[in-house]
């Protein structure tokens, strides 16, 4: 059988704070005397609040660039281990903003933690589908104008605002030649990730679970091409349905991400385990690293190096084949 962390691959969804080490978490939260969130239990389904309210507590403990430049390194170097030869890093600095001085201190320190990290990482700037237009605007302007951000996302529950309200920060995130990648489909049904490509124009949509069910989405992600950054192990603890095989089988590009590992416990070789033991043979594991290149940011040497790698991982026979 192929190791999976030999598969090289390109992870796509991770953010901030849900990529702290959960030793590095509980260091800062001794070092400052703050509370540490309890694991969610497995015997039950959760709301977002019970998500929310744990991310809020982890986020707490990051108190200076420093800090975060630590988290960005560790992330990356985590991920370096799964296999990722490069990782796009998602980060709403609005919240991070009054302890680091200001949106671009924030946006720097992480840009600064990726300048020491193991592989190269493009950073994604995202506004919470919770902020007004105003406020999402100044983010992609800050996105466009920052040298090393990538891409322009919106994030956290996307039932707390409406994807019009969205359009002109994507509009200038675009126009900037960054990607488009908002979470969609999460808890609203599959219209609003076609709301996010058609109004959007979003180039991969986060979880998009909801689009499934849906054929007539489920052809507009396959006929345009948009990915879907799948996240298995975000799921089962809020309750939500997903189904991998509906989005390869109607030709839609998936790249599996972990989200937020500190709070889901799966790295990201994990992720593609998952799908494994959920029948993909190593050829579809393979079709998922390349969808994960191949939709990505990365220079397209970087790009070419990852797709040569996993040929040479599909064409290296396991030890019990
Ligand atoms: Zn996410």
């Amino acid at each position: 059988m192929r190791d999976l962390r030999a598969l090289p691959k390109a992870h796509l969804h991770l953010h901030l704070t849900g990529s702290m080490r959960p030793d590095t978490l509980a260091e800062w939260a001794a070092r400052d005397g703050l509370r540490l969130p309890e694991p969610l239990p497995p015997d039950r389904v959760h709301g977002w609040a019970d998500f929310q309210g744990r991310y809020d507590l982890a986020r707490a403990v990051i108190r200076s660039a420093g800090d975060v430049v630590r988290v960005v390194r560790e992330a990356a170097t985590a991920d370096a281990a799964d296999g990722a030869g490069w990782l796009e890093l998602q980060v709403d600095p609005t919240s991070y903003a009054a302890r680091l001085g200001s949106l671009e201190d924030v946006v720097a320190a992480v840009l600064a933690g990726a300048a020491e990290a193991p592989i190269p990482v493009g950073v994604v700037v995202a506004a919470s589908w919770g902020a007004t237009a105003e406020h999402a605007e100044r983010l992609a302007r800050l996105a466009a104008a920052t040298p090393g951000v990538i891409g322009f996302g919106l994030s956290n529950d996307e039932r707390l605002g409406r994807v019009g309200d969205f359009v002109a920060a994507c509009r200038l995130a675009a126009d900037a030649g960054l990607r488009i990648v908002p979470h969609a489909g999460f808890y609203e049904p599959a219209a609003h990730v076609r709301d996010c490509v058609e109004l959007l124009g979003a180039h991969r949509v986060g979880h998009a679970v909801t689009a499934a069910s849906c054929p007539e989405t489920l052809g507009l992600l396959a006929g345009r091409q948009v990915a879907v950054e799948l996240c298995p192990t975000s799921y089962p603890p809020l309750g939500v349905a997903w189904d991998l095989s509906a989005l390869l089988d109607a030709g839609v590009p998936v790249a599996l991400g972990t989200d937020d590992p500190l709070l889901f416990g799966v790295g990201l070789a994990g992720q593609y385990q998952i799908a494994r033991d959920l029948g993909c043979d190593d050829a579809t594991l393979a079709r998922l690293a390349r969808d994960s290149i191949t939709h990505s940011a990365a220079p397209a040497e970087v790009r070419g190096g990852l797709l040569a790698g996993v040929d040479a991982w599909w064409a290296g026979a396991g030890p019990d084949e």
